[in-house]
């Protein structure tokens, strides 16, 4: 063949600015054929849950429009990419296949096998980083060390002076005149349907590059001057809503670290309020990090003696927390928003978090595989690491003994109690004095906002003080 197709392995990085691979694959100047492959061989907790499956659904068809106009096309296949990324490159007779890096265990098993028979059949590969400010081994501790504390790792990449430039969109991608067969997207039934419990979704997400460029701009415009004050507040929402769009790569953390860092420069963020946003935005490098340099710990606590924890296993427990009721009304909206929405406030994550494994004394790995089903955003290293950091049994994790108050923690970042009364609209006749207990409301009150605890709202289904004493007890056992 005259000028044989590259071959462009899309995965998480669906998008056109700021792309490195799809900039190499574009300025090779031969046709390039896009490809994804949705994984059906991966073991459950691996695959991707039904919320990301909704968000890879919407953001592959807008996707694959954008790439209509640049004269490319989308070919979808579904399978083993062991199997089918080799046999589709001798089909075409395509000589480089591109892809940007993944960094999961299991991702990156797969990525090394068809590498190496890549090339046995003599095809090029380049793979490149598209998806991080740093790839986890390039940041170490002085001696040469992985990092396992936040703050240290976060000094380090404020100074180097080596984060990535960002590269320019691709504006063409032409494909060839023959392509490969390609599924539609469709039949990969992808969106829920028993029960659809995605209704909630589509008015709030707006899936692919130009929604996530779009949250951008308006979280800069309206919320980042604020951010750090605010960003603890989940009834004011002021937080970017970005990360279902970073970890489907529709944008890249390149261009938010630059962009905002851009503002800082003109005045039009406070300097302090800028970086606080930064540094969460290195928590989620912090969490590659941890992850590709302790891969075990997707499966198992990081500090080991959290293997002999006494965990209760008790399902009806478990229902209630995951359906929103629990009597703990912070811990009830938080539930009810995600299942509605896809998405929690990250301090309701952290409270939540705190209830299942230190009041409901549920093994963290019961949330954990909870969020990973109904997260839009449900990502392999922030899902691990943030509950391995909630049950305390994490790197650098909140110590096991700081046992969050479910009401208090109310009071306090949900303090006119308009979060509740937003996902728990049964209590939102309520006076603010008790919309966070409820249950300790006098009979008057509760008759007045139309309120009947274990009727219309249940009681707390386990009683904090002494689940807080018990969860210490445990924990003095391991310690
Ligand atoms: P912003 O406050 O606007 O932050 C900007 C970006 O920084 C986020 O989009 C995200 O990419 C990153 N970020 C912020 N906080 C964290 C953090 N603690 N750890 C890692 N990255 C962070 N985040 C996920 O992206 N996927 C998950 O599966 C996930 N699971 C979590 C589970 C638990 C138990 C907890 C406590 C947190 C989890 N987080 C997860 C982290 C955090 O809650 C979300 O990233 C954040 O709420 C997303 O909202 P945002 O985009 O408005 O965040």
């Amino acid at each position: 063949m005259s000028n044989p197709p590259i071959l462009l392995w899309l995965r998480q990085d669906l998008r056109f600015d700021n792309n490195p691979a799809m900039r190499i694959a574009a300025e090779t100047g031969k046709p390039v054929i896009c490809i994804y492959i949705f994984d059906n061989t991966l073991k459950d907790e691996q695959a991707m849950g039904g919320a990301q499956r909704w968000w890879l659904h919407h953001t592959l068809t807008a996707f694959q429009k954008d790439l209509k106009k640049r004269e490319g096309a989308l070919i979808l296949r579904r399978g083993d990419p062991r199997i089918i990324i080799p046999s589709l490159a001798q089909e075409t007779d395509a000589d480089h296949v591109v892809w940007s890096r993944r960094y999961m265990p299991w991702q990156i098993d797969i990525d090394s096998e068809i590498k190496a028979s890549l090339k046995e059949q003599d095809i090029q590969v380049l793979s490149i980083n598209s998806s991080l400010l740093f790839e986890p081994w390039q940041i170490e501790t002085k001696s040469g060390e992985p990092y396992r504390v936040f703050t240290p790792y976060w000094k380090t990449v404020q100074s180097r002076d080596d984060i990535p430039q960002s590269c320019s969109r691709v504006d063409k991608l032409e494909a060839p005149d023959t392509l490969p067969d390609t599924d539609v997207i469709e039949d990969w039934n992808l969106l829920p349907n028993s029960p659809d419990w995605s209704e909630g979704f589509g008015p709030l997400w707006n899936p692919g590059e130009k929604g996530a460029r779009a949250r951008l701009r308006e979280w800069l415009d309206e919320d980042a001057a604020e951010y750090d004050d605010l960003r603890n507040r989940p009834d004011l929402n002021r937080t970017s809503r970005l990360s279902p769009h970073l970890h489907f790569g529709e944008i890249s953390p390149v261009t938010v670290w630059h962009m905002v860092q851009q503002h800082i420069s003109d005045g039009d963020i406070p300097e302090d309020q800028g970086k606080s946003y930064l540094s969460e935005i290195v928590w989620r490098e912090f969490s590659y990090h941890l992850i590709y340099h302790n891969p075990l710990m997707f499966n198992d606590p990081l500090q080991d003696k959290f293997s002999k924890f006494e965990w209760n296993t008790d399902k009806n427990a478990l229902k209630a927390w995951q359906k929103g009721q629990t009597g703990y009304p912070i811990v009830d909206a938080g539930m009810r928003q995600l299942w509605t929405e896809g998405w929690m406030h990250n301090r309701v994550r952290m409270i939540v978090g705190s209830f299942l494994v230190k009041d409901l004394l549920l093994d963290w790995q019961e949330g954990m595989a909870w969020f990973w089903d109904t997260l839009l955003d449900a990502d392999g290293a922030s899902n691990t690491a943030s509950w391995q950091w909630i049950a305390g049994c994490g790197a650098d994790a909140a110590p096991f003994f700081r046992v969050f108050n479910p009401t208090t923690q109310g009071e306090k970042f949900d303090p006119e109690g308009n979060y509740v009364r937003k996902y728990v609209p049964e209590l939102k006749d309520l006076p603010k004095k008790y919309i966070h207990a409820p249950a300790d409301a006098p009979a008057e009150i509760l008759e007045k906002a139309g309120v009947k605890i274990g009727k219309t709202y249940p009681s707390p289904i386990v009683n904090h003080k002494e689940r807080r004493e018990e969860a210490l007890s445990r924990y003095e056992k391991i310690k």
